[in-house]
């Protein structure tokens, strides 16, 4: 398993905003927005591309490359990862779109699964799974399993945030000697979970934050 913090100004700016408690719902979901697409540039940097030639205005074939097919698969997990769905086909429109609806017991921090929408084979798809907040990982592993299980060999979840809690769990869950590819693209590793599992500093509930405490 790799993980890739990105270390970019903007990043870090927009990571700031976000973390503060007095910034609104309105504002959170635009700059989460913006923050995914800068993640995702970097998260897309080994996307397989294959060779065409196109006619410029100049000459009948200049080469180039387009996405390799199988297109890739955005998958964002319910129902924070839908606040980043946008950021992300914002740099990858023609991907399809997955969805898994994960909750976490708020007593226990484990995972269960109530909405699945997936491809039944993903052999030889990319995948990037949306998912805010990297916390104990129970989440990104059991979803992780899912897309696997389906044959997935390479998969790279986008967080805003992770703990390095989440990072050691999914470490463990994916080894280097695991037939899929697993990578971590956040914009920062926090400090650590709270007894409540919350990261630290963090930013608060994702969820809450993007679509409203209900
Ligand atoms: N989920 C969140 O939304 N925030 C955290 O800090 C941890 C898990």
């Amino acid at each position: 398993m790799q993980t890739l913090v990105v270390d970019h100004p903007l990043v870090a700016h927009k990571l700031t905003a976000l973390r503060d408690s007095r910034t609104d719902t309105p504002v959170f979901r635009r700059l989460a927005d913006e923050l995914v697409t800068l993640l995702a540039y970097e998260a897309t940097r080994h996307i397989r591309v294959e060779p065409v030639t196109v006619p410029t205005p100049v000459v009948p074939q200049a080469p180039g490359v387009r996405l390799s097919r199988p297109l890739p698969l955005v998958v964002p997990v319910l129902r924070a990862g839908v606040g980043m769905l946008d950021g992300m086909t914002r740099l990858l429109p023609s991907a399809d779109v997955g969805f898994v609806g994960m909750a976490r017991d708020e007593q226990t921090l484990v995972a269960s699964t109530y909405a699945e929408r997936l491809p039944a084979d993903l052999s030889g798809r990319e995948v990037f799974v949306l998912d805010p907040m990297l916390a104990t990982g129970g989440t990104l592993e059991a979803a992780i399993r899912m897309l696997v299980f389906r044959g997935a060999t390479s998969v790279t979840a986008i967080c805003l945030l992770a703990a390095p809690e989440g990072i050691a769990r999914i470490e463990a869950a994916f080894p280097g000697d695991s037939p899929a590819a697993i990578r971590v693209v956040t914009a920062a590793v926090d400090r650590e979970l709270n007894d409540q599992g919350y990261i630290v500093p963090g930013l608060g509930d994702a969820g809450d934050r993007l679509f409203g405490a209900i």
